[in-house]
């Protein structure tokens, strides 16, 4: 098994991630560009890295959790970054959990193949493997470790990450070559940022045609349109308890988040010619959204935005 755990990124997400480690035993070296929150896991027993490069000198195995592609390319392959060194690194496995565009993904695991691991690191490898392996579950399912991992990059390299993963996650689907497991989630995301603005359409016309939103959400959840947007985070106040739309879109998944993830889907198309009219309509409508100052709240809120014909 492992010996010592790098985690780079103890935010909204990774915080709860690191302190699954910790739960199972495993020994965490850590790094933050935020102070505070690697003070709090030093007096929990981690030590504290003052850079990448110092994670790399620790650790055999490193999970990155970060807001952007600009922050992980940084921290992979920027100046102390986790593969600054090149040559007879520590890490054999680094694990992306971050949401990026797929080329970002292929362009760290490229990186990768050109450096070399410090001898008999790992079976059969004379490189580190880097995968992606973005999640899906939000703060709530990091919290609990019940998060999905969607992994690209060597399969045997997958394979290595199970245990860990399973700390952390319930679902770990091995998605094919590197880029494929960020390609899946950004294609998640898509899909649901859709559905959630198209449930959003159906329940505001149908309560201005006179049809309660009660009732059609009944009607939905056993008819032909029913979806998770409508039968597990309903977006119209009070049909459901305990969802952000319940408590006035506070906590869940962000419209900041969502706008971010719907432009990684939108680039990508357009780099492979690929068209995706529904992602940039409703981006734009995130867009709005944020634009009116409603940023930091649930993603479901965009009923709002189509209901009362603006964001406020
Ligand atoms: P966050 O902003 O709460 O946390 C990011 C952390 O990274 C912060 O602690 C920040 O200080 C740190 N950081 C930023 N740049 C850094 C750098 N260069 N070096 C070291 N540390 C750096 O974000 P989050 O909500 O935890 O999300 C993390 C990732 O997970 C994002 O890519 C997001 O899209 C994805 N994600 C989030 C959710 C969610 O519900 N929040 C769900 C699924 C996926």
């Amino acid at each position: 098994a492992f010996q010592w755990i790098g985690f780079i990124g103890l935010g909204n997400m990774g915080s709860h991630m690191a302190n699954n480690l910790i739960k199972a035993g495993y020994r965490l070296v850590v790094h933050d560009i935020n102070d505070a929150t690697v003070q709090m896991f030093s007096e929990k027993g981690a030590i504290a890295a003052k850079s990448p490069l110092e994670v790399s000198e620790l650790a055999e195995v490193v999970i990155t959790m970060l807001p952007s592609a600009k922050a992980v390319s940084d921290v992979y392959m920027g100046k102390n970054g986790l593969l600054s060194k090149r040559d007879n690194l520590r890490p054999f496995l680094l694990i992306d959990a971050s949401t990026v565009d797929p080329k970002t993904s292929c362009t760290i695991s490229t990186f990768s193949r050109q450096c070399s691991l410090a001898e008999g690191r790992f079976e059969g490898f004379d490189h580190p493997i880097v995968l992606d392996s973005p999640v899906s579950g939000g703060v709530v399912g990091a919290q609990a470790g019940s998060l999905t991992f969607m992994v690209g990059g060597i399969e045997d390299g997958c394979k290595a990450a199970e245990p860990l993963l399973s700390c952390m996650g319930k679902n770990i689907l091995y998605c094919g070559a590197s880029g494929t497991g960020s390609a899946a989630k950004i294609c998640n995301n898509l899909a649901l940022a859709v559905s959630m603005a198209g449930v959003s359409e159906a329940l505001s016309l149908g309560q201005k045609l006179g049809i309660n939103a009660h009732t059609l959400t009944k009607i939905f959840n056993t008819s032909s349109s029913r979806c998770w947007s409508s039968d597990t985070y309903n977006p119209v106040p009070g049909v459901m308890k305990g969802v952000p739309a319940s408590r006035e879109y506070n906590g869940g998944f962000s419209c900041q988040l969502m706008k971010k993830d719907l432009e990684l889907a939108v680039a990508a198309a357009n780099e492979n010619n690929a068209l995706t009219p529904l992602a940039v309509q409703v981006k734009n409508m995130y867009g709005e959204m944020c634009e009116g100052g409603n940023g930091g709240k649930d993603f479901s809120s965009i009923f709002k935005l189509i209901y009362r014909g603006s964001s406020e």
